[in-house]
């Protein structure tokens, strides 16, 4: 009798133990994975020389998958995603007054390690003749990727600092 309860209460406790193991290990899983597809940030710093971005978004938003490309298809699918990147001036629009030279810095895909998820991080510089007039920027990579629902833009500039979030239908920041 007495050594039945002991063993009850062992499988109790055993079985408790495996609720908090597997418990802790969901949190852990979830605090490392926060991205939210369609949905990016960009920060852009103006200075004496011109403007720098960065984007950071969730790959699926880009090019539909987020693993590592397994078919041509996919391959393909991000062959024409890094020459798009190559040409920041036709993603990233500074008004004209501005004579902006923009360059990528970086192209990067950052895989969580499970390698479910995947963001992009992308880095540009708009090497401007007069960035004392840089007033705005068309964030014209909603035309070109499509399922990019929202970019949340922090800037930082001559101005001051300025935060606003970027829609497909409303896709001009003014700094
Ligand atoms: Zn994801």
């Amino acid at each position: 009798m007495q050594n039945n309860f002991l063993r009850t209460t062992k499988n109790i406790l055993f079985h408790l133990l495996l609720l908090c193991i597997i418990g802790s290990s969901q949190a852990y899983a979830q605090s490392k994975h926060t991205h939210e597809h369609g949905k990016g940030k960009l920060e852009i710093t103006i200075d004496k020389n011109g403007a720098i971005g960065k984007l950071k978004m969730p790959l699926e938003a880009l090019v539909g998958f987020e693993r590592i490309p397994k078919s041509e298809a996919e391959q393909n699918a991000i062959n024409t995603l890094n020459q798009k990147l190559l040409k920041p001036a036709s993603l990233f629009i500074v008004n004209k007054e501005a004579e902006c030279n923009p360059k990528m810095i970086e192209n990067r895909i950052v895989r969580d390690a499970n390698g479910k998820h995947a963001d992009l991080d992308y880095q540009f510089d708009f090497n401007c003749s007069k960035p004392a007039v840089i007033k705005q920027m068309t964030i014209a990579l909603f035309a070109e990727f499509k399922r990019i629902k929202e970019i949340k833009v922090e800037s930082v500039g001559p101005s001051g600092q300025k935060s606003s979030t970027a829609k497909p239908q409303s896709n001009l920041i003014s700094f």
